[in-house]
């Protein structure tokens, strides 16, 4: 390897510091869970996707041994080959049951659900239609795909109708909108009952990508379609088992048969990876069953998204306004953010703090998620400290 492609990669780390912008992960020794060790120090935990709190869930944990026990470690297979357990079939069938679909297809991850949905289902004859906000993983499958692509500003439904316009008019055979449930960064809900009008008036399929919603939001956690009553319109759901539904690793495309069948037989990251693992495997048809029936983890966690919304909207912070328990905690400047992050965790709170190029420049925030796992007490011991650290600050 020639010197310099290494002197090249140093000097891009450096000026990533340079620019306040490097990442640094801290060690976590424990499970996730309300609280978690961190460097010998336990911290009251508000930056996890871990909405329900089943992350460290002994039910969960009990099954995925025992899916271990009876099932090996791992596949050593794709599932085409020789990777296809009972209990991936069980996992498709129960979490497209539960999503009111047909059928489902397991990845890795959502990462790779994403990946795959884009290329293998629309061709250049087709058009994406995609919000500007959409998570990362479906900008990097919209451009693996060949398809049209047409963008929109969040939110905005008469920038979505322009573009379904315009796809209409370029002549697209297949037209797909796609779109996050709840955008991660802003804690917004997609506007889906306007989306599917939309795209019903053009001809468009709906595809809602609900990472942070499947498990928590809507009635039994069927995600952001159930929530606002357009789950018969909504063509096609992905999502994670690495948030909400135990939070090990897992995604899945949910779906009408013949799409599920077609992803089947042409997904490239299904047809080329390894099967999903059976603890984990067994273990997320645990946490779905779960969640399924938590109405009494939602309630909790409405509850303390509530009482941490209004406790700091209270205090002076500046939120953005919503109702998911994505709570942003609104700063500006990226220095800002790092220094309230700092201070947060000097008061044994751990969260994050998110600038650019994560979020837009100037809006630089601290990104707070509540969680069942938590009580009163310990929301309002995040409250405390977010209003002394505040003060110190200067930000309140
Ligand atoms: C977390 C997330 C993903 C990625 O899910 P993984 O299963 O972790 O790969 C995809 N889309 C959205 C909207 C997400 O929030």
């Amino acid at each position: 390897m020639p010197n310099s492609f290494l002197d090249h990669a140093r000097q891009t780390l450096q000026s990533i510091e340079d620019d306040g912008l490097l990442k640094r992960e801290r060690l976590i020794s424990g499970p996730q869970g309300k609280k978690v060790d961190v460097a010998g120090r336990r911290m009251l935990n508000l930056c996890a996707n871990n909405y329900l709190g089943l992350a460290d869930n002994p039910e969960i944990i009990a099954a995925a041994r025992d899916g271990l026990d009876r099932y090996g470690f791992g596949m050593a297979s794709v599932r085409f080959i020789c990777g296809t357990l009972d209990l991936h079939r069980e996992l498709e069938k129960a979490i497209a049951r539960y999503l009111g679909k047909d059928d489902a297809i397991l990845f890795a991850a959502c990462f790779d659900a994403n990946g795959a949905l884009f290329e293998t289902l629309l061709t250049a004859e087709d058009a994406i239609v995609s919000d500007s906000l959409n998570h990362a993983s479906i900008i990097d499958g919209v451009r693996l795909s060949k398809a049209k692509r047409y963008r929109y500003d969040t939110g905005d439904m008469e920038a979505l109708e322009e573009q379904l316009k315009q796809a209409v008019a370029d002549g697209a055979r297949f037209r797909l909108i796609a779109t996050d449930g709840v955008f991660s960064m802003d804690g917004y809900i997609a506007k889906l009952p306007e989306i599917c009008a939309l795209a019903e008036k053009y001809g468009a399929m709906v595809m809602v990508d609900d990472c942070h919603a499947t498990g928590h939001l809507g009635p039994q956690g069927r995600g952001t379609p159930a929530l606002t009553g357009t789950q018969d319109r909504v063509d096609i759901v992905t999502g994670t088992f690495g948030k909400t539904l135990g939070g090990a690793m897992g995604g899945f495309i949910a779906a009408a048969q013949p799409i599920t069948d077609l992803l089947r037989q042409r997904a490239r990251p299904y047809l080329f990876s390894n099967a999903l693992s059976p603890s984990v495997t067994a273990g997320s048809l645990k946490a779905l069953e779960l969640a399924e029936g938590a109405d009494d983890l939602r309630r909790q966690l409405m509850r303390n998204t509530q009482r941490f919304r209004a406790a700091l909207g209270q205090e002076g912070f500046e939120l953005l306004p919503g109702e998911t328990p994505i709570i942003p905690v609104m700063l500006g400047e990226a220095h800002l953010a790092q220094r309230l992050a700092a201070a947060l965790d000097d008061r044994g709170v751990y969260v994050a703090g998110f600038f650019y190029p994560v979020v837009p420049k100037g809006k630089a925030r601290i990104r707070t998620q509540m969680s069942a796992a938590l009580d009163d007490a310990d929301v309002d011991l995040a409250v405390a400290a977010f209003v002394d650290a505040g003060r110190e600050i200067g930000v309140i």
